[in-house]
């Protein structure tokens, strides 16, 4: 297929708004595209492979600049003016193009396997000459194609197409020049990309077989899925009767740490992040960790990897480390084990995905006991790179008595966890979406800064630390504090031990473990809910209230009133 086709289509499609209209012309390219089609429904977004696959061409603008001058023989200042005027390498090529010193060869023209095959060889060159092997094979393509073609070569190797079209549009253009467009149509191929995150082999299935075909698609080892994902419950009660099937939920810690799905083929181990991207390089520890524990031969698992501090990993109370400190393992690509020593982490196991064969379709009761039976649980050890493999901690309720929900999610907080997962155990995997199966609960209310009134020492490891700490809103019209609650969680043993040390200076009288405070010190906490309450003399209680920061910037008066708190529980 000749380039200059595909490039008509991209005009066409940036000329309008309407996304029906990009639709009809994409179908209507599909219908017709015969062996090209694969190439085709990921060239239409600037990629040149599907969605999970990020093999990086290593092209970036400055090299692309090169090549453009490379190959038009145009002057920089020129290009480079066009660029910043436009914003867009692309159009600075088309002017390169037709204003350049050398002449166009066209001594081969573009087709579209070649852009699209040439540019993917550009990933696979290394070393040493890499770059101007690069160049050159860019240039070559540029100086082979006409303004319009050098557009959308260029646009096409740095990935911004400037046409307008998302996955959506590509999903429906599928539906509608494969199947009959309805309903049902867009949500089988909808179906079937969630489950195989690529568009060539939807397509190409929704061509050949219909859509019968693609609901046969399937897990297939090494090829990520879209991961199931959360709805936010309104509360425990709501979460527990959403979730509640033959009258029992599964609730379970949330972790706040990097969604993992786990590929286990023989030795083979390859990890993915919820965005499909490819992280066994950067995770050693949790190859190393899986091969110890999965003792299934193909097997895809699902689960939460968490980071926690080194000195506390192996203990009973483990500190989880704060999400952006776990994710900079992510973009690590040198002392990728040194970072392992320093981020420990355990993968918190919570489903099933596939065991020998695929088993999205079952209840999750059952696909709970195809994870049990996949592996064994392994302890971390951050010294021999390995990262620790568990169950979620869970447990079963009632939509009677929520009293062991409750009792997990206080237990999730305590322990520096994010809060609560109630699921359905009767529901289907369901890739790629939120459809009330999954939910989440964690303490979302707007903030409020209380001063801290009273304390209490910690019990155990944390027992030289004022621990719990009581909180109270200002009220203006006695000049005091009324209680709204007390706090233990939410901090790091640094901020926790930095607080002592503040709060110490200000007791005013102690009674074994309990202290009195000179109200000074300011808090900012958040929390689910405000209950009423006899428990404390404002009348309120805060529901499981979470350290945020201490607001050193505030005075005791500046903190939240009274009035405030009566607000925001009438606002609930
Ligand atoms: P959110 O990112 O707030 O929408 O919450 C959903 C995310 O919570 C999921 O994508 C997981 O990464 C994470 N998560 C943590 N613990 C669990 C768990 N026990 N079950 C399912 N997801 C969990």
């Amino acid at each position: 297929m000749e380039y200059g086709a595909l490039v008509d289509v991209y005009d066409r499609l940036a000329a309008t708004d309407s996304n029906n209209e990009k639709r009809d012309m994409l179908a209507a390219v599909f219908e017709d595209a015969g062996e090209m089609l694969p190439r085709l429904v990921t060239l239409v977004r600037g990629r040149l492979s599907p969605a999970y696959d990020r093999t990086d061409l290593g092209v970036s603008s400055s090299l692309t600049l090169d090549a453009i001058l490379r190959a038009t023989g145009a002057p920089e200042n020129a290009v480079r003016e066009h660029w910043k005027e436009s914003g867009d390498l692309g159009d600075a090529a088309a002017w390169a193009v037709e204003n350049g010193s050398q002449q166009t060869l066209f001594s081969s023209p573009l087709t579209v396997e070649r852009v699209h095959d040439d540019l993917r060889e550009l990933a696979t060159y290394e070393g040493a000459g890499s770059q101007d092997r690069k160049i050159d094979a860019l240039a070559g393509q540029l100086a082979d194609a006409d303004a319009n073609e050098a557009r959308y070569v260029v646009r096409t190797a740095l990935g911004h197409m400037r046409v307008g079209v998302g996955e959506g549009t590509i999903r429906d253009a599928i539906a509608y020049a494969f199947l009959d467009g309805s309903e049902e149509a867009i949500r089988a191929v909808e179906w079937a990309f969630q489950v195989t995150t690529d568009f060539r082999v939807v397509a190409e299935t929704a061509r050949d077989d219909g859509q019968a075909g693609l609901n046969t698609l399937d897990v297939e080892l090494f090829r990520p899925v879209q991961v199931m994902l959360a709805e936010k419950a309104e509360s425990l009660t709501a979460g527990l009767s959403d979730a509640a099937h033959d009258g029992r939920a599964l609730c379970e810690y949330k972790y706040d740490g990097i969604r993992i799905q786990i590929h286990v083929g023989g030795e083979e181990v390859r990890l993915f992040t919820r965005r499909l991207e490819d992280v066994t390089e950067q995770f050693p520890d949790v190859v190393r960790a899986v091969r110890e524990g999965v003792s299934a031969n193909r097997v895809v698992l699902d689960g939460e990897l968490v980071g926690y501090t080194p000195d506390t990993i192996t203990t009973d109370t483990r500190d989880p480390v704060a999400f952006q400190q776990l994710s900079q393992r992510v973009k690590r690509e040198s002392d990728i084990e040194v970072m392992a020593r320093q981020v420990p982490t355990v993968v918190h196991l919570f489903d099933c995905l596939a065991e020998s064969e695929t088993v999205l379709e079952a209840p999750l009761s059952e696909r709970l006991e195809h994870l049990d039976a996949a592996f064994e649980a392994v302890d971390p050890d951050p010294d021999g790179v390995m990262a620790g493999l568990e169950r979620s901690r869970s447990s079963w309720v009632t939509a009677e008595d929520p009293g062991p929900a409750e009792e997990l999610y206080r237990e999730a907080l305590d322990a520096g966890h994010e809060g609560l997962m109630t699921k359905n155990p009767g529901a289907a995997y369901q890739p790629g979406r939120c459809v009330g199966r999954l939910l989440k609960l964690k303490p979302t209310m707007e903030s409020l800064d209380l001063v801290v009134t009273r304390a209490k020492y910690s019990e155990g490891r944390r027992s030289e630390w004022l621990g719990r700490l009581y909180l109270g809103c200002y009220d203006p019209s006695s000049d005091s504090f009324r209680e709204v609650g007390r706090l233990s969680t939410g901090y790091t043993d640094e901020e926790l031990a930095s607080l002592t040390d503040r709060l110490e200076g200000l007791i005013t009288a102690r009674d074994g473990r309990d202290v009195d405070l000179r109200p000074e010190v300011v808090l900012e906490v958040e929390y689910e809910e405000i209950q009423e309450s006899p428990e404390y003399d404002s009348g309120y209680a805060l529901r499981f209230p979470r350290f945020l920061e201490v607001r050193t910037d505030l005075e005791p008066t500046d903190a939240d009133s009274i009035e405030r708190v009566d607000d925001l529980y009438d606002s609930q």
